[in-house]
C-alpha cells in the first residue's frame, strides 16, 4: 500500500503502516476463555486451540490472554507452531495435534511438548529420543471415532496402545478424538461418535492413566457428557457459535464476544454517471448516478473475491455494497445518498460502526463458508493491533 499523506495514529513511521487494521481485543478473549471454563466447570480444564495463528488472532497473543484467564492447555497443529509458542513463553501443556516428521522427535524433549500419536513410527523415534535422553514422554494417542480424518480405528486402540506403551521411554498419558457434527444439536453421528470413543477410552483407562478428551466448542455447547476429562474450545475462543448466527440463539451464546474487528479507509470518492461498468469484468453497471468510494481492501488482504457484488461495509454507521469485482488490493462499494463522505473515512468491514455490526458469520455467509475461514483470511493477512 503506497504510504499517502494520511495520518494515522499509531503509526509513526511512515512506510510502516497498512491503511487497513484488524483489531483483537485481548479481554475478550479472556472473557470468552473464562466464561468456557465456567461452564464446564473446575474438573475439567479448557485446552485453547491456537492454530492457524489463532485463527487469524495472534497465537502468541491469543496464547497470553487465554493465559491470563487461567489456561495451562493450548493445541496447535504442527510443531513449529508449538516451539515458537514455547519460545515465547508460553508454560503449560502444548500439544501437537497432526504429528511430526520423525527426525524432529528430539524437539518435544527440548521444548517440553505433548506429541499425539497415531502411527507406530512417530512412537518410535520418540522412543528413540527417550532413551538417548534418559527421559520419558508422555503422550497422547489420536483415534478415529467417526470423523473420517486422522486417528487410529476405536477397535485397534486396545492393541495399538500396548504396543506403543511397550516401547521403552513412552508413557501413555491420553486419548482423544474429534466430532464432525457436533456444532449441529440435533445430529445423530455426535452420540455414535461418543459410544465409539468412550469404548476405546474405557479399554484403555482399565491399563493407562489416561485423560480423555473430544469436544470441541460445538460439543462444549451442545454436549455436556462428551466433555470427559478436558475439552479443546476454538471458535467459542473467538466470540463465535461454530453453527454460524443461525445456530446461535441458546442462551448460552450470546456470552461470547467476537474479539476481531477489521476496519479500513476510503482513498477515494467520486461520482459515476448511470451505465458505467465498475472494476474488472464490468460485472457490475451503475443503474443511476452513484457515488463510488473505493477501499484500499482486496483479495490479498483476505477479504475474499467470492465477496464481489455481496458483501456490505459500514460507513458513517450504514451498511453499503460492495460493487463489481473485489481487485487483488481495492474493492469499490456504492455510498450513493451518505452525505459528506470523503476521502480517509474510517470504514468498518466486520465489527461495530455506530448501530451497526458486520460478525465473521455475515461475510461467511455471502462466501458460502464459516466464520472460520473468514477470522483466518482477515487476521492473517493485515497487520493486527492488540486493545483492551
Ligand atoms: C481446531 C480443533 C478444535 C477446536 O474446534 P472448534 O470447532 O474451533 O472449537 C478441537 N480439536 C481439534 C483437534 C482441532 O483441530
Amino acid at each position: 500500500m503506497a504510504a499517502g499523506k494520511v495520518t494515522i495514529p499509531h503509526f509513526t513511521v511512515m512506510y510502516d503502516y497498512s491503511f487497513n487494521s484488524i483489531k483483537i481485543n485481548c479481554s475478550a478473549l479472556r472473557k470468552n476463555y473464562a466464561f468456557i471454563q465456567q461452564k464446564t466447570g473446575a474438573g475439567v480444564p479448557v485446552m485453547a486451540m491456537v492454530k492457524a495463528d489463532a485463527y487469524g488472532h495472534g497465537m502468541v497473543m491469543a496464547a497470553k490472554a487465554f493465559s491470563h484467564a487461567g489456561c495451562t492447555a493450548f493445541g496447535v497443529a504442527e510443531l513449529r507452531e508449538a516451539v515458537l509458542l514455547r519460545e515465547a513463553g508460553i508454560q503449560g501443556d502444548i500439544y501437537v495435534t497432526i504429528g511430526f516428521v520423525e527426525i524432529d522427535a528430539g524437539l518435544f524433549f527440548q521444548y517440553r511438548l505433548t506429541p499425539v500419536i497415531y502411527s507406530y513410527a512417530a512412537a518410535q523415534a520418540l522412543s528413540i529420543q527417550a532413551v538417548a535422553l534418559g527421559q520419558e514422554i508422555g503422550i497422547h494417542i489420536k483415534v478415529d471415532s467417526g470423523m473420517g480424518r486422522l486417528g487410529i480405528f476405536p477397535p485397534d486402540i486396545p492393541a495399538f496402545a500396548d504396543t506403543v506403551a511397550s516401547l521403552p521411554g513412552i508413557k501413555i498419558n491420553g486419548l482423544m478424538s474429534h466430532f464432525p457434527e457436533s456444532d449441529n444439536p440435533a445430529a445423530e453421528s455426535t452420540r455414535e461418535n461418543f459410544t465409539q470413543f468412550a469404548g476405546a477410552c474405557r479399554a484403555l483407562k482399565n491399563r493407562y492413566t489416561t485423560l480423555c478428551h473430544i469436544a470441541n466448542s460445538g460439543a462444549v455447547l451442545n454436549f455436556p457428557d462428551t466433555w470427559c476429562d478436558m475439552v479443546r474450545a476454538g471458535i467459542a475462543l473467538y466470540g463465535y457459535h461454530p453453527a454460524g448466527s443461525d445456530g446461535g440463539e441458546g442462551p448460552s451464546c450470546t456470552a461470547l464476544i467476537p474479539a476481531m474487528s477489521f476496519t479500513s479507509r476510503i482513498l477515494q470518492v467520486k461520482t459515476v454517471p448511470a451505465g458505467r461498468g465498475i472494476s474488472y469484468g464490468h460485472t457490475f453497471r451503475t443503474r443511476r448516478q452513484t457515488t463510488l468510494a473505493v477501499l484500499p481492501v482486496g483479495y490479498e488482504d483476505g477479504f475474499s473475491r467470492l465477496l464481489s457484488n455481496r458483501a456490505k461495509v459500514l460507513v458513517h454507521g450504514h451498511p453499503v455494497p460492495v460493487v463489481g469485482r473485489i481487485c487483488m488490493n481495492m474493492c469499490m462499494i456504492d455510498v450513493t445518498g451518505l452525505t459528506d463522505v470523503a476521502a480517509g473515512d474510517e470504514v468498518v468491514l466486520l465489527g461495530r460502526q455506530g448501530q451497526q455490526t458486520i460478525t465473521a458469520d455475515d461475510i461467511a455467509k455471502e462466501m458460502g463458508s464459516i466464520s472460520y475461514e473468514v477470522l483466518c483470511l482477515l487476521g492473517n493477512n493485515n497487520q493486527r493491533q492488540y486493545i483492551e
